[in-house]
């Protein structure tokens, strides 16, 4: 057990029910491979502690203008006047991330949280030490502890050091994981895990490789790998129109999963929201969004049903 070793983190959330069985803590590692356009959490994906700035929260320019002073490197300077969502008209800071070291010395001076740094540096003492304030409501409700990201197993160390720590105290545990990381993690961690969140986002790798920046082989074959080893999975497909919500697209799904039947618990299907699109703003990097309508409650049901017909458990959301 290393008392010292550290992870970074980007939150931890109690009393979730969305990231496995039962009520669950969930611990969000920073940093991820994958650079899914829709991702409703892009402040994972970076691997540094990130500025964000959160503009429902700023006091404007000329109300307060503490971070203007502060920035060393003179990124931080007077916007142009927009409308303000509260009326009137308001000066928000504007900030220059190609001047910015991330030194965080404007989020310490804004006192309204709307400067914020993302990403910390956390002991595994810690972090336990917060997972064992939960402790009750797993045992309560069939829960857990879920090390999810970004890709936490792009920090295989500290997900490891996690998991031995909760097997210990006889706590279920969950890793969330796009599947893109070598084997021999996924194999060190796979005794320790209860069951894989494993995302299923494309079946052609080509279109896999274009959108999201990798191919796909290695995800399905760690999938693969992880049935023939005796692990359990609850796959998740994301349902993004225009990318993988075809009938066709479908078929493929259901001829993959076919081969690793036994050892899927449940098939999640997660219908596209826009959720990410303001927290792309966050990030402060003018990046080209994805946006698209959500897939309507019809076409998840005829998806729903589709899989159904393998014999396959499945749920929307
Ligand atoms: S975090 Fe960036 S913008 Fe803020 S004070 Fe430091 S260098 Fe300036
Ligand atoms: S210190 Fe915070 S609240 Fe004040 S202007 Fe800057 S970002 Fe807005």
């Amino acid at each position: 057990m290393d008392k010292q070793l550290t992870g970074k983190t980007y939150d931890i959330q109690g009393f979730s029910v969305q990231d496995g069985p039962g009520i669950r803590t969930t611990v969000f590692l920073k940093g991820c491979p994958l650079r899914c356009p829709w991702c409703h959490s892009p402040e994972s994906q970076g691997f540094a502690t990130e500025l964000n700035w959160m503009s429902v929260r700023c006091l404007g320019a000329d109300a307060c203008g503490k971070c203007l002073a502060v920035c060393p490197h003179g990124a931080v300077t007077r916007g142009p006047e927009r409308e303000n969502p509260a009326g009137g008209t308001i000066t928000y800071p504007d900030i220059d991330k190609t001047k910015c070291d991330e030194c965080g010395a404007c989020a310490d001076a804004c006192k309204a949280n709307a400067l914020y740094m993302c990403g910390e540096d956390q002991t595994a003492d810690a972090v336990m030490r917060r997972i064992l304030r939960d402790q009750p409501f797993f045992e309560e409700s069939g829960g857990g502890v879920t090390i999810s990201g970004g890709e936490c197993l792009c920090q295989p160390e500290f997900t490891l050091e996690l998991l031995m720590r909760c097997k210990e105290r006889g706590i279920h545990t969950a890793v969330d994981t796009t599947g893109f990381v070598p084997w021999e993690i996924i194999e060190k961690v796979l005794p320790y895990t209860d069951v894989f969140l494993y995302d299923l986002k494309c079946m052609d790798s080509a279109l896999h490789k274009q959108v999201i920046g990798v191919p796909n082989e290695l995800i399905l074959e760690n999938a693969r790998r992880i049935a023939g080893s005796g692990g359990r999975l609850w796959l998740r497909i994301p349902v993004i129109p225009m990318f993988n919500d075809s009938k066709a697209h479908f078929d493929e799904y259901a001829a993959f999963i076919a081969g690793i039947k036994d050892a899927v618990d449940i098939v999640q299907l997660l219908p596209y929201h826009k959720m990410g699109v303001s927290k792309h703003d966050r990030l402060l990097k003018n990046e080209k969004i994805f946006v698209a309508e959500p897939p309507t409650d019809e076409l998840m049901q005829s998806l729903k049903e589709q899989l159904e017909e393998y014999g396959l458990k499945v749920r929307v959301h």
